[in-house]
């Protein structure tokens, strides 16, 4: 009998369709269309040289990469026939570039899963997501090859040569790769464009569009990272769904924005999120092609960098996290830059302090620009957008990350787990059912099935409340997951690496607020044997340092370590996080 929360705005319509078909197919009737729009648009903007592809180059590459991975060069065969018996996967193992689209695109035209990884990975985390996706090609940026090599050697394999493409740029931009390891030998991206072209793409419309097409990874409400099994489906829903808001985002969804900007001002996305992440995949790769808005590629956020290629390339559309969204209230660089062609700051994928949202629109306010900063919530399992704030709404609702999304179902869901929901009243576990959700995590059941209700309606594990106007505001997690910057750190992971450390007894991994608008992953260790309190930091450091060489920078233990003599656990053993939680501003943590 609980409520269930649907969008004001009306239901809008559904395709059973491919990604591909959806976002670059073709018709004999307008050959010169691709996806609806003109071939000759550009689609991607290389941010250091400027070099551009356009929606119809897109798809020929895409199509072109598609023909070798169906038709693979007698190297990759042999990988090739045995993942054929399965469903093929490739990994994409590279930070953001120009091929990145070339390569999740390509895949999708083959009829490929692409599994999505973090290039700050070591060789053991990405393991775990290789061997899980089972995926039987690695398309790796050269810089990283060596991680690549390290992790195929440690699950024995010899001969890595039939298993790697790598995914170089420089045939394209001109500029040379950061080559740190011996590529010779290996199959390079390049080498499979040009060898023809798939006249179509493998067509999963009907049906199969229910089949997976991505698999990123997300430790959901518990445990270690899981794949996500996104469906055309449910990527082709979620672009049609959030397009009546993302007319906040991209000003050329909005036709009162669109005169604003005019069209001496042309649209053009940039932003430095993870192509890796749903979110950086979705809003920088997929919704640009879909709404034929060019997005410039560019890696990491460095505040110099980044503001000169908003100038340079006249953004209007900028996509961010938090700790980003911080260096426009502080950084002195952005105030050298002219940033007058900014419309939107779409900021997501974690907790965002409503005043820094005040801030940022004065600093452009007082350099004579009105900006438009509008918050999301989302999640991967949702592929990944379930909430937005319109930005005209910010200062009526402070704090919200907005409304629901057309098509999707929220309820508020106020039983108790055993570890207490907040007492804020009127707060519940947001569970969401609708096109979006993804089909269940890879080869996890028992996931799928604890997360998941027999009517469909998913667990988010994140606490909400909802006002009379609809707009909601996260005000607590349930679910063990720390966000650092945007990115997943499982605590489970931080844990059971500290037990394998010959000095720790037991551990426990939260997420503590830090000053740069982010969570900070902090540990409480039980020593094995008791620590004098003059060697406690000492002691602390050195797990700490241990703990930085063998996880991804994102995962280092950035919120110190708090020496305990026990770590609170219910009667079933699970560690009771919330008791850690309550306590963590006034314990002494170490690093
Ligand atoms: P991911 O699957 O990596 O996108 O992480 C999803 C999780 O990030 C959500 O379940 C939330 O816990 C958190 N998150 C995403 N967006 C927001 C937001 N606007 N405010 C608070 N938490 C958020």
């Amino acid at each position: 009998n609980e409520q269930v929360f649907r969008s004001s705005l009306p239901p809008v319509p559904l395709v059973h369709r491919s990604i591909f078909t959806h976002l670059l197919g073709t018709s004999p009737i307008t050959p010169h269309l691709v996806g609806g729009f003109p071939a000759s648009s550009p689609a991607f903007i290389d941010a250091t040289t400027g070099l551009t592809i356009s929606r119809g180059q897109l798809r020929s590459f895409a199509l072109q990469l598609a023909h070798s991975l169906v038709n693979p060069p007698e190297l990759l065969r042999r990988q090739a026939n045995a993942a054929a018996a399965t469903r093929p996967t490739i990994l994409i193992f590279s930070a953001n570039t120009i091929v990145w689209p070339i390569m999740l695109l390509g895949a999708s035209a083959a009829g490929f899963t692409t599994s999505l990884a973090n290039s700050g990975y070591n060789s053991d985390e990405l393991k775990h997501q290789y061997v899980d996706a089972g995926a039987h090609l690695i398309f790796v940026h050269p810089s990283l090859l060596d991680t690549v090599k390290k992790m195929l050697t440690s699950i024995g394999c010899s001969d890595m040569h039939d298993r790697i493409v790598v995914a170089t740029s420089s045939w394209l931009t001109g500029v040379p790769d950061t080559e740190i390891s011996d590529t010779l030998g290996f199959t390079r991206l390049e080498e499979l464009l040009g060898r023809g072209q798939l006249t179509c793409e493998v067509n999963f419309d009907g049906e199969r569009s229910g089949e997976t097409a991505y698999l990123c990874y997300s430790s959901g409400t518990t445990g270690k990272a899981k794949g996500v099994q996104t469906t055309h489906y449910n990527i082709t829903s979620v672009i049609e769904m959030a397009k009546p808001l993302w007319s906040n985002t991209i000003p050329c969804l909005a036709p009162s924005l669109a005169e604003v900007v005019g069209p001496e001002q042309p649209d053009v996305v940039l932003g430095p999120l993870p192509y890796c992440h749903i979110y950086g995949m979705m809003k920088l790769i997929l919704l640009p092609i879909a709404v034929c808005t060019p997005s410039v590629v560019i890696s990491g956020f460095v505040p110099e960098i980044f503001f000169k290629a908003v100038e340079k390339y006249r953004a209007t559309s900028l996509m961010v996290v938090p700790p980003i969204l911080l260096a426009f209230a502080r950084h002195e660089s952005i105030n050298k830059y002219d940033l007058s062609s900014v419309r939107t700051i779409m900021c997501a994928a974690a907790p965002l302090n409503q005043d820094l949202i005040f801030i940022v629109k004065k600093r452009f306010e007082k350099a004579g620009f009105n900006v438009a900063v509008v918050q999301g919530y989302g999640l991967t399992e949702a592929s990944p957008t379930v909430f937005i704030l319109p930005d005209k709404h910010a200062y009526h609702y402070p704090g919200s990350v907005g409304v629901v999304i057309p098509n999707l179902e929220v309820r508020l869901v106020r039983e108790d787990n055993g570890e207490g929901l907040t007492d804020i009243e009127g707060a519940g576990e947001i569970w969401i059912r609708g096109p979006n959700l993804m089909k269940g995590y890879f080869n996890n059941s028992s996931a799928t099935a604890a997360a998941t209700t027999d009517d469909g309606w998913f667990k988010t594990g994140d606490i909400a409340i909802c006002n009379k106007d609809g707009f909601f505001t996260i005000v607590d997690r349930r679910k063990e997951l720390i966000k650092y910057k945007g990115f997943q750190v499982p605590p489970a992971e931080l844990e059971s690496l500290l037990l394998q450390h010959p000095d720790v007894a037991d551990a426990a991994a939260i997420g503590v607020p830090g000053t740069e608008a982010t969570e900070l992953p902090r540990a409480y260790v039980v020593p094995v044997q008791p620590v004098a309190r003059e060697k406690a930091a000492s002691f602390a450091l050195g797990i700490q340092e241990w703990v930085a060489q063998k996880v991804a920078s994102h995962k280092k233990l950035r919120g110190g370590i708090v020496l305990v003599e026990h770590i609170p656990k219910s009667a079933s053993g699970k560690i009771l996080r919330r008791e850690l939680h309550n306590r963590a501003a006034s314990d002494i943590a170490y690093g």
